[in-house]
């Protein structure tokens, strides 16, 4: 029978259908993922001395008992186990509560070693648990992470049945040389070090052993792809008419600003160039990030090329409709419009159109790229607001078979050092200039005993027949408590403003076309006042919404409540922003004063990237930032520079590619042996 590393755990003693449950919960199926499940901390369990140890500190104590536990019982069914033991000559009491059945392993004039939290006002340790006398070897105990399913004490019983069984089996991709360069440990001793360190250092070795390999694959897999895309040779250099781009921008009402004709020029040049197009352009909400895509498909149909604009919804798309029929009014230009709601006939006609060429662009939501549509010929895709791509999304895109020039334009701002590392692969465009005139949103912070006072200020400007989005407040962890929440400030809203208000609410567990309607609804002024959890959409524009209202700001990441208050200030009309919030501790009341400051959004998630680390950054789900198992891409920043200059490195030298002690490396990355042969 063959063993493998990448057996299901099913083939491991005690593991039945409830444990594999439980276990592919935490995302846990093969004996590998199990080895590699590892330890979130680590409890020290290193005996300390009563002078060294504060209070509250979670720690392990040694001393003889000098009584016998006593177990006495109070309220309902609780009870607590008491006794005292002799710890160097300081006597110390030691309680346990609803712990009874550890009576039996105390009696005067034992020996006993105790970890529990400690209490000095008291002097006295709250036991957690006794331990073995004899100790184990190692001087800290690894935490989990678990689920109500699972305990810690299985997770640690499954992972040392599966060493013992499997490591034998456990191959490293990374050959010899190659660690001892790097200083790296040998992904067995890895592994077993990361379960089972005995010193500090070890530990800390490991750990930088499993972040470097980690960030290293990842930056592998982005340069490679960076690679095939810059060696796409497939004569898509398209041609375009530069004085028709001339007279199309002579014809916008406004000037380009510096920042969009900079983009605009880095977008053709890509375009002209032969090689793949494959751009993000990032700009802040309003910074006109549409015309740059308006510029880009103009410049194909001057060469009778197609092109597609694809959005995240509907109603995005029908806007970006909209826009581009205004900008092009002058200009010889078919665009149309594909979504679920157009009608058969029409449909059929754009279809036909596409085919034959005289549609020269199409906009819809993503669907558009998909089955029965086919186009004579798509060179170049624009996907807007699709921070949400995740790389494997983005090389599906591109793998069309069509090898279009693909430019994606994306409203969240992040900080260069994690573009670097989210993005790698793709070239990156930012606009970081506002088109002048633009009144800037006044943002406010309050705390939640002023709500009657905002109350207030919301009535006139609804009175000035303006509109309002109120946000509710965001609970990462659960989706149902989001929409109770969000279901209780609809009702609180409504009966403070009365009937003649209509108040909508939209939430994340809608469907998609039910939200696209309420927001419709928004739009048209059916709808004064809009409850929404998060999922409002970036880039929707209703000029009249003159005010944003956010409860509990606190819980949102700069970068986010920032996103959210753009979606005010996009008519002619004084637009404000008020955050409601009562944060604890002063980095908290630090993040509201920055927001109400800065405008910037660049400036504004570099700054939450310092203050709150990569995880809070968008909010975890949205952000296209790949989360890795161990590493940090603000803490571990440092390796993962290091990981990304050595991956570089290795992708350009020779050996890589021909020798045989890379070839597992190179499976991982996904260079298949086709592409290591060039026929010519
Ligand atoms: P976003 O980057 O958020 O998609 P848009 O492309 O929707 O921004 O542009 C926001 C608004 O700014 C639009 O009404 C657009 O007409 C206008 N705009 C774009 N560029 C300029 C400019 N250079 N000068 C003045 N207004 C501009
Ligand atoms: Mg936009």
């Amino acid at each position: 029978m063959d063993v493998s590393i990448n057996d299901s755990v099913t083939k491991l003693p005690g593991v039945g259908e409830k444990r594999v449950e439980a276990l592919e919960d935490l995302g846990i199926r093969t004996i590998m993922d199990l080895l590699t499940h590892y330890p979130f901390r680590y409890e020290d369990l290193t005996v300390k001395s009563i002078e060294d140890i504060e209070d509250t500190e979670k720690v392990v104590l040694e001393g003889v008992a000098i009584s016998d536990g006593v177990v006495t019982h109070f309220g309902r069914r609780k009870n607590r186990l008491t006794f005292r033991m002799n710890c160097d000559h300081v006597i110390v009491s030691v309680v346990f509560f609803n712990q009874p059945y550890l009576q039996n392993q105390i009696e005067a004039g034992k020996d006993i070693k105790v970890f529990g939290k400690w209490d000095s006002v008291r002097k006295q340790l709250n036991g957690v648990k006794i331990l073995p006398q004899v100790a184990e070897g190692a001087a800290r105990e690894a935490i989990y992470s678990t689920s109500k399913y699972i305990k810690q004490g299985t997770i640690l019983k499954l992972i040392k049945a599966a060493w013992e069984i499997y490591h034998p089996y456990i191959d490293d991709s990374f050959p010899q040389p190659f660690l001892k360069e790097h200083d790296l440990l040998p992904l067995k001793d890895t592994i077993y070090l990361m379960h089972f360190p005995e010193h500090e250092w070890e530990l800390e070795k490991a750990r930088y052993s499993v972040i470097f390999r980690e960030f290293f694959l990842y930056q592998m897999k982005l340069g490679w792809m960076k690679k095939q895309i810059k060696q796409a040779q497939a004569g898509l250099s398209i041609d375009y008419d530069v004085e028709k781009l001339k007279a199309f921008f002579a014809s916008l009402p406004y000037e380009l600003t510096n920042a969009q004709k900079r983009v605009v020029n880095e977008v053709c040049k890509d375009i002209k160039s032969p090689g793949q197009m494959f751009r993000l352009l990032q700009g802040d909400v309003g910074s006109g990030k549409t015309v740059v895509a308006a510029a880009a498909i103009l410049a194909a149909k001057t060469a009778d090329k197609q092109s597609a604009l694809m959005a995240p919804t509907e109603i995005l798309a029908t806007q970006h409709k909209e826009s581009l029929d205004e900008m092009f009014k002058e200009t010889a230009i078919r665009v149309e419009l594909l979504t679920g709601s157009t009608k058969k006939k029409e449909r059929d006609s754009i279809l036909e159109g596409l085919v034959d060429g005289t549609v020269d662009c199409i906009i819809g939501t993503h669907a558009l790229i998909q089955d029965d549509v086919f186009f004579k010929d798509l060179s170049l895709v624009i996907t807007d607001e699709q921070h949400r791509f995740g790389v494997n999304q983005r090389k599906a895109l591109r793998e069309k078979g069509l090898n279009p020039d693909v430019l994606f334009m994306t409203a969240t701002p992040i900080p260069r050092t994690l573009s670097i590392t989210a993005y790698g692969e793709m070239d990156v465009s930012i606009i970081d200039e506002m088109p002048a005139g633009r009144q800037p949103i006044k943002t406010y912070w309050i705390r939640p005993k002023h709500f009657d006072r905002m109350i207030g200020f919301l009535k006139k400007e609804l009175n000035k027949g303006h509109q309002v989005y109120v946000i509710s407040p965001l609970i990462e962890e659960s989706e149902m408590m989001d929409l109770e929440n969000a279901t209780a400030l609809h009702r609180t809203y409504q009966e403070i403003l009365g009937p003649r208000i209509n108040v909508g609410l939209l939430h994340g567990k809608m469907p998609a076309k039910e939200k696209d309607d309420i927001m419709q609804a928004f739009k048209d002024n059916h709808l004064q006042v809009l409850i929404s959890t998060t999922v409002i959409e970036v880039g929707v524009n209703v000029p009249n919404a003159s005010l944003m209202v956010i409860h509990d700001a606190d819980r949102f990441g700069l970068a986010q409540l920032h996103q959210l208050r753009g979606r005010v200030g996009r008519g002619s009309t004084e637009s404000f922003c008020i955050l409601i919030a009562n944060p604890k501790g002063e980095k908290g009341a630090e993040r509201m004063k920055i927001i109400t400051e800065t405008t910037d959004g660049f400036v504004l998630s570099q700054k939450d990237l310092e203050m709150r680390g990569q995880g809070d950054l968008f909010g975890k789900k949205q952000s296209g930032i790949p989360q890795f198992k161990m590493g940090d891409i603000v803490e571990d920043f440092p390796i993962l520079e290091e990981a990304r200059h050595k991956a570089s490195l290795l992708l350009n030298s020779k050996v890589f590619f021909e020798s045989e002690e890379y070839q597992l490396i190179r499976q991982e990355v996904g260079i298949e042996a086709s592409h290591l042969f060039v026929l010519d």
